[in-house]
């Protein structure tokens, strides 16, 4: 049982809530060693982690090596009782497949495995150059033991990629509607400001922290960190808590801070940006009121895939497909695509991300079938 489907309500039914792998990527293994693929499975853990299992297989020795990249994780299901069939059936229902996981992203795994061994099936079980798999089953909750590691272990045993397509669920609406060639950066940090805790009967002796943590907010937020650039949104702060702790309504409290969170696009890097959110903070708190931000560490940087001869022929597979001319995005949050980003370029392309994370989620049994096509589509045009 190669097809999309099959695959896709096999890993379903594997309940891979992170960190659990709950058999996902033997299911994995089991179809590509039957294909010939060399398949390396590498556990991941660091202190304070849970160990991850990862799945790294190749077929072909030669240049150009096309990557198909995913994760079997899942979020949770959240109140099971709720879904219309059960969260990790994978029961198929007036053409919808159900389960959690089934748009995010192990329908986009199964299409893209079924389109490989269809691609080898046409090909005397050998492709032009090299065809790999990079699964991770820790991409939804830390992602530390996942997609960073398994290409750092690729990489030192020589592994080179010259292209990749991560299976996300890219489209917004409709299979073909969006292709994502980057991702915004994040990176969070905390504002304090320090001021003098005293008696609110006697403010002379105290300083209030909280009017001038107000003051500061309201600085950051109004002045834009840009307009957007060429491929990018514009970048935005916003602020997610503010807290000074305090529990008494006659004291003045002697600290505040403000928790905050900023997705920014290619004008900037971490470092530029946290000097430029640095100044502006010293420029409104000028001499008197004491301010500092403490920068959380962030492994997520912004990255762009460049239209050219890869998004090319993406855009053709897609089209002949669906009918349909993607739009390239950069919009939504971060997936692993940001660490493949320094190895090979990148374009994230699954199926319709409407029901992700959601009660009920569902993939269209058809748009299964179309994923696979469209991924048979970039393999012929990739190896042709
Ligand atoms: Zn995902």
């Amino acid at each position: 049982m190669t097809d999309a489907l099959s695959i896709a309500r096999e890993l379903v039914r594997c309940p891979s809530v992170t960190p659990a792998d709950a058999g996902a990527l033997d299911v994995l293994e089991n179809i590509l060693k039957r294909a010939g693929f060399e398949v390396h499975r590498v556990v991941f853990g660091e202190p304070g982690t849970a160990d991850i299992d990862n799945l790294y297989a190749r077929i072909g020795n030669a240049a150009p090596h096309l990557t198909f990249a995913g994760h079997t994780d899942v979020v949770p299901p959240g109140d099971e009782s709720a879904w219309t069939h059960g969260a990790f059936s994978g029961e198929v229902k007036d053409g919808f497949l159900y389960g959690r996981g089934t748009v995010d992203m192990k329908g986009g795994i199964a299409c893209s495995v079924a389109a490989v061994l269809d691609y080898l099936a046409a090909n005397g079980g050998k492709p032009k150059g090299s065809i790999s798999f990079l699964i991770t089953g820790d991409e939804e909750d830390l992602s530390v033991n996942g997609t960073i590691k398994l290409l750092q272990w690729a990489a030192v045993r020589g592994e080179k990629f010259d292209h990749c397509v991560l299976g996300e669920p890219s489209n917004v609406e409709q299979l073909g509607d969006c292709i994502k060639v980057g991702r915004r950066g994040s990176l969070s940090g905390t504002l304090y400001v320090d001021g003098i805790q005293g008696h609110v009967a006697y403010p002379l002796r105290a300083a209030n922290p909280v009017p001038d943590i107000s003051a500061l907010i309201v600085a950051l937020s109004n002045e834009p960190l840009d307009h957007g650039s060429a491929q990018f949104q514009a970048s935005n702060l916003e602020f997610t808590s503010v807290d000074v702790g305090n529990t008494a309504s006659n004291v003045i409290p002697g600290q505040a801070r403000a928790k905050f969170n900023i997705r920014f696009n290619d004008l900037h890097t971490q470092e530029t940006l946290r000097v430029l959110v640095e100044q502006r903070v010293a420029k409104a708190a000028g001499n008197r009121v004491r301010a500092r931000i403490a920068w959380e560490p962030s492994n997520s940087n912004v990255f762009v895939t460049k239209p050219g001869a890869f998004t090319d022929l993406a855009v053709a597979a897609i089209e002949q497909v669906t009918g349909r001319r993607p739009e390239f995005s950069t919009s939504g949050g971060t997936s692993d695509a940001r660490f493949i980003a320094s190895y090979c370029p990148v374009i994230e392309f699954g199926l319709v991300g409407q029901t992700m994370h959601q009660i009920d989620e569902r993939a269209p049994v058809s748009d299964l079938e179309k994923l696979t096509k469209i991924y048979r589509g970039v393999l012929d045009r990739y190896f042709g």
